[in-house]
């Protein structure tokens, strides 16, 4: 069907790619017909038009995954790691590709997209090294003749629910081990990022030969994720949800998980402290800074949010850091040069408005940046703030960062837990031994010394803690979430009963 939409300025636009949700391995329009539109945060075009599910898609998903999953779990591990490779290989190969639809889709700048698309191949190489780690143990038995094994195995139909902001990584991060595992999955992406969170998984998993029903993607309109997400709590064929999201949002979900008795891991918001001692190079904390705030234009759960510096270093590094931030390119994220691109949509971009004006507002000091640039929120640096100022507490997800002085590693300290987030955290320093004792009492799943908090590779057991969430996603912690550990016995001789 050839799709024509109107540019902003009028003009006539190419027919756009009508997509599909994919269920039981095949191609499917949502049972009730409706679609939407998925644009462009930049330009405002329309990238997609993408089937509008609802809770019956996503009972027909489930479904199929769960059809499909007693023949997955004991597929051998040499046919998953298989596929696992293969699929790694497909989305590299589609590299480039990949760049222009993040662009598209979510104002990626060209070194963000790279990193995801670079990033993703090595979790799915990360899940394929890892099809053989569910295993169990032979545990000593206390009763005569018996034979006792912990065993584990896949927990059964893996719901996932990614965000927007690093749609390639974190969807995949919902699928990938929980496949190595066993279990099958379906996932269900933002409705910012259909494509690059789902349908193009869908296309990759398709083209590497997974058995059908094994993954299955389904895509739902702005405002209509409850539901989904509703049937996924709801119904007994699946028996996890993974999902990475606003705190909002996640506490929603584990309230109703909590009535159904289902396990949930959820990777939530964040406030992340950088922080700077006295004794740091301050070319290097400065880059770090700049790198960890406003990489993606801040809106990673991780990004720096609080710079939280000690006194003697406080002026240069403000000076400096302010004359860096003047340099960042803003715009058009297919711009090599620009470092900040659009915020994904304008809600977002009024909510970033609305929270540096209100601490503009009660007596914050600019020191860079603060206002609106068309789609654009320019990377913006405040000082003074007070906690009646909301930045002062709620993520605001943008290019924005506060800086804090401090007299002692104490005091940052307990600057950087007075929040009710705990995802990650980074202190600048040479004396390692100080980090390290300021990281066990950072209230964080995540500290990066000598780095800034944005960072995650496969093999780590990636999460936070207090309002950022719980359970681990990554590396070898990932089996404790969407695997069951069991207990079988054998008695092989007779037992004396009592009656
Ligand atoms: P969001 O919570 O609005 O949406 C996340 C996903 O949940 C989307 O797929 C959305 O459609 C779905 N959703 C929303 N409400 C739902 C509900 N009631 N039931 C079921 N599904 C629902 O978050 P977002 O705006 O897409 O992403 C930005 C937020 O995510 C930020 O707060 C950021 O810090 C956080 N985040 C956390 C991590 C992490 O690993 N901790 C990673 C990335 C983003």
């Amino acid at each position: 069907m050839a799709i024509t939409t109107e540019r902003r300025d009028g003009a006539a636009h190419e027919p756009v790619a009508r997509r599909r949700m994919y269920i039981d391995g095949a191609w499917a329009d949502a049972a009730k017909g409706g679609t939407f539109e998925d644009s462009d945060p930049f330009t405002g075009e329309t990238v997609a038009v993408v089937p509008a599910g609802t809770r019956e898609d996503a009972r027909r998903a489930i479904d199929a995954a769960h059809g499909a999953l007693h023949a997955w779990w004991k597929t051998p591990p040499s046919e998953k790691r298989r596929l696992l490779l293969k699929a790694a290989d497909i989305l590299e190969r589609r590299q480039q590709e990949i760049v222009k639809i993040l662009a598209a889709e979510t104002g990626a700048t060209f070194g963000w997209a790279m990193f995801q698309s670079g990033f993703t191949p090595g979790l799915l190489r990360e899940a394929a090294g890892q099809v053989s780690s569910v295993t169990g143990e032979i545990l000593p038995a206390d009763l005569p003749g018996a034979f006792f094994m912990a065993t584990r195995q896949p927990a059964g139909v893996v719901a996932g629910i990614a965000p927007w902001n690093a749609p390639l990584i974190l969807s995949l991060r919902a699928v990938a081990l929980p496949l190595a595992y066993g279990n099958t999955v379906v996932l269900k992406p933002s409705a910012e990022t259909p494509v690059a969170g789902g349908l193009l998984y869908a296309e990759i998993f398709d083209e590497a030969g997974f058995p059908k029903g094994v993954f299955n993607v389904i895509t739902n309109a702005p405002g209509h994720s409850a539901e989904i997400g509703d049937e996924f709590i709801e119904n007994p064929k699946v028996r996890r949800v993974s999902f990475t999201g606003s705190t909002e949002a996640g506490r929603a979900i584990a309230e109703k998980a909590g009535r159904h008795l289902k396990r949930v891991a959820l990777e939530l918001s964040g406030y992340n402290p950088l922080i700077v001692l006295r004794d740091a190079d301050v070319d290097y904390a400065v880059n770090a800074a700049c790198f960890g705030t406003f990489l993606h234009q801040g809106q990673i759960c991780m990004s720096a949010r609080n710079l939280i510096v000690e006194r003697p270093i406080a002026d240069t590094f403000v000076t400096k850091l302010v004359a860096k931030t003047k340099t960042l390119g803003v715009g058009d994220p297919r711009i090599p040069t620009t470092v900040i691109g659009p915020l994904i949509n304008k809600q977002q971009l009024n909510k970033v408005r609305d929270s540096v004006e209100d601490a503009v507002k009660k007596g914050a000091k600019v020191l860079v940046g603060g206002n609106v640039e068309g789609p654009c929120f320019q990377p913006t640096l405040l000082t003074d703030v007070k906690n009646d100022m909301r930045i002062d507490h709620e993520e605001c997800f943008g290019p924005v960062a506060i800086v804090t002085v401090v007299d002692s590693p104490g005091e940052a300290v307990r600057v950087a837990n007075d929040t009710r987030y705990g995802l990650s955290a980074g202190i600048i320093t040479r004396n390692f031994d100080q980090a390290l004792d300021m990281a066990e009492r950072l209230e964080t799943g995540m500290v990066h010394i000598n780095d800034q908090p944005v960072h995650d590779e496969p093999q780590a057991p990636f999460g936070g803690v207090k309002d950022s969430g719980f359970g681990r996603m990554g590396g070898r912690a990932a089996l404790e979430e969407f695997t069951e550990l069991r207990w079988i016995t054998v008695q092989r001789e007779p037992r004396q009963f009592p009656f």
